[in-house]
């Protein structure tokens, strides 16, 4: 069982793939302040929950500790961002999941508070609460209507589609909050559900200020999971099945960046490069089996190290093996 760290206090929230801020160069801010999740899909890519083999330490982080980060990330921004709170995880279970909507709603720059989850969690009053806080959107996964199918792609028996989606439908006629469908597509076991998915964002009437559905590709990572039956779809099969379904279902499939207003906008990149040489301090466990979590000196960036559970305090150089998008991974040298 993965222990529970708060990320401490004077962390920088920059330069993990776990936790914090991530920004892409556009004017979509990945926001990341939990990394537990209540379900075990059997294709999750982050090996997420309970049933977890390889995750070390689940993380949180304190909302005054992100709002501090959030805030000087948008200055440098700009007008017009979108938060976008999309954990490793499920973002229902941070605590202060409402208040941080709230905090990040007040900024003049913010036009977009979005999130992406599996639904498992919502329940009507949190979904009045986060629409009063000024949530915009929900990019909901739901990859099966078969409740049976539904359990068994969530790998837990107290998953319940029908409820998952009845909250859904609460939040389009109840709240301002706006919903997208965003299944996952697990080829071969969920083929027969996506015409189902796309009819049921239509009777839904999902997506009122967003395209209705995004049906996600199942991607593999080296740490993620996955069955025997599942197979591996490329990017052209992946966009060929879409224009078919297009076709016969007349909805939108094939969805781009500037369909949700992303475009590019200021950034801040790390300034390292792979195969660069560095000291950084270790602060803490690593999200995974094998591997720790340390800071640059100058507090500017997170950093994970992997290869060696390394002791807290300790200063150890590392060759960066990572630097995209300002994620930085290293290995002891
Ligand atoms: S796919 Fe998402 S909801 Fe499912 S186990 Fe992974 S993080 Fe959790």
């Amino acid at each position: 069982m993965a222990e529970l760290f708060e990320i401490p206090d004077g962390t920088p929230l920059m330069g993990a793939v776990t936790f914090g801020l991530i920004d892409r160069g556009t004017n979509v801010i990945q926001v990341r302040p939990s990394t537990s999740c209540p379900l075990n899909c059997i294709f999750c890519s982050t090996d997420a929950g309970p049933y977890s083999q390889r995750r070390r330490a689940e993380y949180v982080v304190r909302l005054d500790h992100m709002m501090e980060w959030f805030r000087e990330l948008v200055k440098v921004k700009g007008s017009g961002v979108e938060a976008h709170i999309d954990t490793v995880g499920d973002p229902f279970t941070y605590p202060q999941l409402v208040e941080l909507v709230q905090e990040i709603k007040k900024l003049e720059e913010v036009r977009i508070v979005s999130m992406q989850t599996h639904g498992h969690l919502m329940n009507e009053r949190i979904l009045g609460e986060l629409a009063e806080a000024g949530l915009s959107r929900i990019n909901l996964s739901v990859d099966a209507l078969d409740p049976w199918l539904a359990k068994r792609l969530a790998g837990t028996e107290g998953y319940d589609v029908e409820r998952v989606v009845a909250n859904a439908r609460y939040a389009l006629e109840n709240t301002s909050v706006d919903v997208l469908l965003a299944p996952v597509w697990v080829h071969p076991l969920n083929d027969s559900e996506l015409e189902g998915l796309i009819a049921l964002a239509k009777d839904m009437d999902a997506g009122r200020r967003s395209p209705p559905l995004g049906i996600q590709k199942c991607e593999y990572h080296r740490f993620g999971r996955r069955t025997k039956e599942m197979r591996h779809v490329s990017w052209y099969t992946f966009y060929g099945k879409m224009r078919e379904l297009e076709k016969k279902t007349g909805m939108k499939l094939v969805i781009r960046a500037s369909d949700f207003g992303i475009r590019p906008a200021r950034t801040v990149e790390a300034p390292f490069r792979v195969g660069e040489r560095l000291m950084v301090r270790i602060v803490g466990p690593g999200w995974l089996n094998g591997e720790s979590l340390a800071t640059t000196r100058d507090l500017r960036w997170a950093v994970t190290v992997v290869g060696e559970e390394l002791p807290a305090g300790e200063e150890v150089r590392v060759r960066l093996l990572r630097t995209k998008d300002s994620i930085l991974v290293g290995r002891p040298s």
